[in-house]
């Protein structure tokens, strides 16, 4: 079973303010991982740090093997290109391009135009899946909150990563949208990716979670 993300006493501080500290845990193929904690406790920080847009104040990212710390911004987002897939808690998408452009966009700088056919192809059935089918041609602004969240998923999947990192993904969403989504993650982590979520008020994503953090606010 390989070893997707090992953290080894990983901190995170801004200043003085302590986020957390002494994080040690791995996760496998396979594993999904609930992070769990009140609002401003340092759930998105810990999945900014895991999806290597942050980097830690202390201890070691690892990432299939790769030690994350110290490496330049170009040498990050290799490994970001190769592992990993993330959905943001406020997905924002380029204006001026539809719902399957936003969707591609992640690939233009590696695509092999003979590629582009397929490509649209896995991101029709990929929308289809969620619930979006029919939407490619709309711009993300003209949707609602739930459908956002699910084309930035979309977005994050479509390199199909090995891991899939996503910022509370049922926030707010109405419970089709919801139930749409949960699915999606279940079948990943059934499919023996690596999925890390961050929920505060969502069961359902807790109990399919097999490992769990809970941050507290630190004092
Ligand atoms: P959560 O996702 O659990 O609501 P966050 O990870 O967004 O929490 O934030 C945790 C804490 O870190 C908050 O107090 C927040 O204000 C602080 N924080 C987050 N990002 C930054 C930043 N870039 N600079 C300074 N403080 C930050
Ligand atoms: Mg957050």
């Amino acid at each position: 079973m390989a070893e997707a993300v090992k953290y080894i006493d990983i901190g995170k501080r801004y200043g003085n303010n302590i986020i957390f500290t002494g994080i040690n845990l791995v996760l496998n193929e396979g594993d999904a991982l609930a992070v769990l904690g009140p609002s401003g406790s340092g759930k998105t920080t810990l999945l900014k740090i895991t999806g290597l847009i942050t980097p830690p104040s202390e201890g070691k990212l690892i990432i299939y093997g790769n030690d994350t710390t110290g490496l330049s911004n170009k040498h990050l987002s290799k490994l970001r290109k190769i592992y990993i897939g993330y959905s943001f808690q406020e997905p924002t998408f380029m204006s001026g391009l539809n719902v399957l452009e936003n969707i591609l966009l992640p690939l233009y700088p590696y695509l092999d135009p003979h590629d582009l056919r397929n490509v649209k192809e896995k991101a029709k059935e990929m929308l289809d899946e969620l619930g979006l089918k029919g939407l490619e041609k709309r711009m993300p602004s003209s949707l609602s909150t739930g459908q956002r969240k699910r084309v930035d998923l979309a977005r994050a999947l479509i390199k199909d990563p090995k891991i899939l990192i996503v910022d509370e993904p049922t926030a707010n969403l109405d419970e089709e949208s919801a139930n749409i989504i949960r699915e999606i993650i279940k079948k990943l982590i059934t499919s023996n990716k690596t999925v890390i979520y961050a929920i505060h008020m969502d069961k359902k994503l807790e109990e399919m979670a097999n490992k769990k953090i809970k941050i507290l606010q630190y004092k």
